[in-house]
């Protein structure tokens, strides 16, 4: 959605400009993609550039935060948005399960969240594969105290068919394994698959991984 705005000349002057922006799609720190309220701009052509730029302050209606966002020129009038200032770092929360079994997946996982969130997606990839590493390893361990440092040295592939007893578990390990390394290589081995099918297959794995954990504690309770 596009906004008119008047903006002021950084310079100094009482010089206003008139510009065509695009409102930011959500907001950086509640994410929410309601509809940010303009407050002010300001406008300088830098030295060696001979195009303005904009910077413009909001509010957010939901979170009352306020951020700022910049544009530049498509035309002398219309500005497409370049970036959000602060960039959106929202973290994903995690069941205590998972959180106990694996503090460090839960770290690592959100690093390559907020690094997705600001758009690099070269590297948030790596990132997510290095979490499910630990997330898997750590599991492994929890079933497995005695074997605990054979683990921690395996290849992830080979953990997953070693210690992953549940088929299905087995399958989405596999899977979230598979295309994290595609985020890894070279050459992506499985084109047709992309970045959100390797958080859905992660996602899934947590998911699975919890239950199972929660089941373990109901056995636990029901055989005292
Ligand atoms: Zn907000």
């Amino acid at each position: 959605m596009d906004l008119m705005i008047n903006a002021i000349d950084i310079s100094g002057g009482e010089t206003e400009r008139h510009f065509r922006i695009e409102l930011p799609f959500a907001c950086p720190y509640c994410v929410k993609g309601a509809f940010p309220k303009h407050l002010i701009s300001y406008y300088n052509e830098p030295r060696f550039q001979n195009y303005p730029v904009v910077t413009a302050l909001f509010l957010c209606p939901i979170c009352e935060n306020l951020f700022l966002a910049t544009y530049q020129d498509i035309s002398d009038y219309d500005l497409s948005l370049c970036s959000v200032i602060p960039y959106p770092s929202k973290e994903k929360g995690f069941s205590d399960n998972i959180k106990n079994l694996s503090p460090d997946f839960c770290k690592i996982y959100n690093e390559s969240y907020k690094s997705e969130q600001q758009s690099l997606f070269e590297i948030c990839g790596m990132g997510y594969r290095k979490a499910l590493e630990f997330l898997i390893k750590d599991y492994a361990i929890s079933l497995n105290p005695n074997n605990s440092e054979e683990i921690k040295r395996k290849m992830l592939g080979q953990c997953i068919n070693d210690y992953m007893e549940n088929d299905k578990l087995k399958a989405l390990a596999r899977a979230s394994s598979w295309l994290g390394n595609d985020e890894t290589h070279y050459v992506r081995q499985n084109i047709d698959y992309s970045l959100k099918d390797l958080k859905n297959f992660i996602s899934a794995t947590v998911d699975f991984i919890d239950m199972e954990l929660t089941i373990k504690e109901a056995q636990n309770f029901t055989n005292r």
